[in-house]
């Protein structure tokens, strides 16, 4: 047997097979002070200890899902602090200008970035994002990911359209061959691709089933550009191409009209909301009541840290609950677990027999009694574990996948580049 305790974590070697042991689970509302074993990145028992070797004693802790970011993006967090922008034009045009002058240095300040961003969501309790271009750092990180192939006309990023045909494949052939990553459609917004763009996708939507994501009617100029240009609302136009649908992650809809939601109910295709991010870029965000009072199927994600400046999805969902005057409850928590899980078809978010064995060990500040309330026992805990396909990527408070101080001095270096190139 290899004890895993407080006292002794040195043994990393994880086989296919794990068993939490005298923890609290907490399973949907409830919790049970019972043993969780996971075979092969599955949950495959919860009940008596089964005796397996490989343990992790977690005594005193309560054991939860990992939660899922829908939509980030991993080289903005380079930006946070260094640039300063009234609105969403005036930010990418701003970091595209600086990513065009790091030339040969921009593939290192992406990855430094990546990585920065990476350690910040895993100590958050995060254990899948969504992202373009991210499956490189999160394989090597341990954390599981959808990594967006990107079409958008900008310096940076037109050649992922023009060089298509030689990108494309590889790209997903690449991803073929991780554990942890699955391709994902990631269309940057309507006014930046053209027609024959939004065709492309559509085919590879249909032909690869590969989910589709999208800033959605994020700015109201945006949206007005593309009514006067199609004759149609964004979120119709994507629906004449076959892309508002059940594997369709509609990021902000922040200026999507009640006939828009009405369509995307229909469909049911997901809304993601990044409320303080819309805040930063000077756009309204869309009523979670409304969008809950439909029954869409809504998810809360962070954004990049640059609009936005916090990696944790808690204090977004916070941000959320008080603009919205709702209750933090188990209830709307879901939309950093099961709702985002349900968006990008993953059996995820929940802690049952047959789910992902994503899992967050969180050790309450000592008097605290549990009162069932999640989110409330999310503030008053620190995450001590974090575990991503039956591997603890966190080990009381420890990375297992990255080594933290070459993390943070390439971060830095980075930072230093950026700030020179501002
Ligand atoms: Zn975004």
């Amino acid at each position: 047997m290899v004890p895993l305790n407080h006292q002794n974590r040195k043994p990393m070697s994880f086989g296919d097979s794990l068993e939490l042991i005298n923890g609290t689970i907490v399973l949907n509302d409830k919790v049970d002070n019972c043993n969780l074993f996971i075979k092969n990145g599955v949950i495959t028992k919860i009940g008596v200890d089964v005796g397996e070797h490989n343990k992790i004693d977690a005594s005193g802790m309560f054991v939860l899902p990992g939660l899922i970011n829908s939509h980030t993006h991993l080289g903005e967090t380079v930006f946070k602090n260094l640039i300063s922008f009234k609105g969403l034009y005036e930010y990418i045009r701003k970091t595209d200008d600086i990513n065009t002058k790091l030339r040969s240095n921009t593939s290192f300040v992406r990855a430094a970035s990546g990585y920065k961003s990476i350690v910040d969501f895993i100590k958050e309790g995060i254990t899948t994002i969504c992202a373009a271009r991210c499956a490189t750092e999160c394989d090597n990180a341990g954390l599981r990911s959808f990594s967006g192939y990107i079409f958008m006309k900008s310096k940076k990023l037109q050649h992922f359209i023009d060089e298509f045909n030689e990108a494309f494949y590889d790209y997903i052939n690449n991803i073929k061959t991780s554990k942890l990553s699955k391709p994902i459609l990631f269309l940057h917004s309507i006014e930046y691709v053209d027609s024959d763009t939004l065709e492309l996708i559509s085919k590879l939507h249909k032909t690869y089933k590969l989910p589709f994501t999208v800033h959605l009617s994020e700015t109201k100029y945006g949206e007005a550009k593309v009514r006067k240009n199609f004759g149609c609302s964004s979120t119709e136009l994507l629906n004449s191409y076959g892309l508002i649908n059940e594997s369709a992650l509609l990021v902000h809809c922040c200026y999507t009209s009640e006939t828009d939601l009405q369509l995307i109910k229909k469909k049911k295709a997901n809304v993601i909301l990044c409320p303080t991010s819309n805040k930063r870029l000077n756009n309204r965000t869309p009523s979670l009541k409304t969008l809950l009072k439909l029954g869409i199927n809504t998810s809360i994600a962070t954004d990049g840290l640059a609009t936005n400046l916090s990696p944790s999805l808690l204090a977004e969902y916070k941000y959320l609950a008080k603009i919205e005057n709702i209750n933090m409850e188990n209830k709307s928590f879901a939309m950093l677990t099961t709702n985002p899980a349900k968006a990008l078809g993953i059996k995820a978010g929940a802690i049952q027999k047959g789910n992902l064995s994503d899992l967050i060990l969180l050790q309450p500040e000592k008097g605290y009694k549990f009162n069932g309330n999640i989110p409330s026992l999310f503030w008053h805990s620190k995450i001590k574990y974090v575990i991503v396909g039956g591997k603890p990527i966190l080990l009381m408070d420890k990375y297992t996948t990255l080594n933290l101080s070459e993390v943070k001095a390439k971060f830095d270096l980075a930072r230093t580049m950026v700030f020179k190139a501002v």
